[in-house]
């Protein structure tokens, strides 16, 4: 067994101090019934706790590090920047760097604004598709997460489906009113809303993969019928590819599905492990923003050197070859998950897309929150723990998707295949 006493003591500290003794819920390891593991370091794929445990790391951060750990060229260019200085509160090169290196591979961003996270991106888009289109009604899917802006804690997913809190206090009843919401991949649904309320909707906003109830992909047909519907009406298309972006394809899943959104939402992967959002998209709807236009967006650190850094470095080491690795990657990890889960008679459905992966202990297939609720979590309980005793560190939360990095090998791979099978053989007894 593995020792995690200084992680223990740690979050014995932590909790004095921190509300649940974290600064973001899922870190807590709530719906594992587990304390949380404290992290030291990291390099590529492999973690080390604070008791000296390693692991191979599938979190990534929640994305953001598609190139590992501390990638050494990433690391170079942050120190040299910080040795130049960490801010400005005046634009920098690196922005336009940045700017120019994103759009080139997302043609539907004709312009873009930097934020720190992606919460102010999704916020920040929906502020604008509200004063671009005059409107105050959004539609969004049940199960997805947006971060957690006000309009938009209204059923959604990640944390606060794992805590069961979809829709929290505090949201004015005044603005949750205005989010509408249905089922994902449920476009008939979806249609029966615009029937209603077509004219009054600024903005439908979704993840083109949802990522926050486990990994679901849309199904044929789901995306191409919310573009028609949103033309129709003169609504604002939003795709919320923080989690997505730069992960699902070189273009992102705009690219990989072929739909142009209106407006694209980005994060984690742009900010290669700093803070890091950014919204962007239609030249006449991006000209409303401030200064160059009357809808106001702001923020002291926005375009920070250091996170552009991170995220050009980080964008710029990616290629189509990079696409490639991760199917095989993947084909090998999900071909090694279901066949330990068969021989071992564990319910299971898996979904993809490129390096995202959802495992689910079900045999229903996952095309919305209601299928994903279907999984057992008190089995993912389990698994999470024992595989964490192998030495393979999973999302804490069956509602959250795993990631690969360009810097996971085929033989951790395998160690990963090798602890599904001696975790299911536990897990079956
Ligand atoms: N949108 C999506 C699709 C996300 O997955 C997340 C975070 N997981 C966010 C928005 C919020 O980003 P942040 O946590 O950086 O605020």
């Amino acid at each position: 067994m593995r020792s995690y006493e200084k992680s223990k003591a740690a979050f014995t500290e932590a909790v004095d101090l921190m509300p649940g003794g974290v600064n973001s819920p899922v870190r807590a390891f709530k719906s594992v019934n587990l304390d949380p593991i404290f992290m030291d370091s990291g390099k590529g794929a492999v973690i080390k706790d604070i008791d000296g445990n390693e692991y191979i790391d599938y979190v990534l951060s929640w994305g953001p590090l598609i190139l590992g750990h501390a990638h050494p060229d990433v690391v170079s260019a942050i120190q040299d920047q910080a040795a130049k200085g960490a801010s400005f509160g005046a634009p920098t090169v690196s922005e336009n760097k940045l700017a120019k290196l994103v759009m080139d591979r997302l043609p539907s961003m004709e312009m873009i604004r930097f934020v720190s996270s992606g919460t102010e991106a999704t916020m920040s888009a929906l502020r604008l598709a509200r004063g671009f289109t005059g409107r105050d009604k959004i539609l969004k899917f049940e199960g997805s997460y947006h971060g957690h802006g006000d309009s938009l804690l209204i059923k959604a997913g990640s944390g606060v489906a794992t805590l069961g809190l979809p829709d929290s206090p505090g949201v004015p009843a005044d603005i949750a009113k205005n989010t509408l919401t249905v089922a994902y991949n449920d476009l008939e649904s979806a249609k029966l809303v615009f029937e209603k309320f077509g004219a009054e909707l600024a903005a439908v906003i979704l993840e083109p993969v949802a990522g926050n109830m486990g990994v679901v992909p849309p199904q044929p047909g789901f995306l191409e019928g919310l573009r028609k519907l949103t033309e129709e009406n003169g609504t604002v298309l939003i795709f919320d590819e923080v989690m997505t972006g730069f992960r699902v394809d070189f273009g992102c899943a705009q690219e990989y599905y072929g739909i142009t959104p209106d407006l694209t939402c980005l994060g984690k992967v742009i900010g290669g492990g700093l803070p890091v959002g950014a919204f962007g998209g239609k030249r006449e709807i991006m000209e409303k923003i401030a200064p160059a236009g009357p809808i106001y967006q702001a923020g002291t650190l926005s375009g920070n050197p250091l996170a552009m850094t991170a995220g050009y470095e980080t964008l710029s080491r990616l290629n189509k070859d990079s696409y490639e690795y991760f199917r095989k990657l993947g084909d090998q990890l999900e071909e090694g998950f279901r066949a330990a889960a068969t021989k071992y008679n564990i319910p299971h459905t898996v979904n993809r897309a490129g390096s995202m992966i959802g495992f689910f202990f079900t045999n229903e297939d996952v095309i919305d929150f209601e299928s994903a609720k279907s999984s057992d979590l008190e089995l993912f309980a389990e698994y999470f723990k024992l595989m964490a005793e192998e030495g393979i560190f999973l999302p804490p939360s069956q509602f959250e998707g795993l990631f690969i990095s360009t810097a996971h090998t085929e033989e951790q791979i395998a160690k990963t295949v090798q602890a599904f099978h001696n975790v299911f053989e536990k897990l079956a007894r």
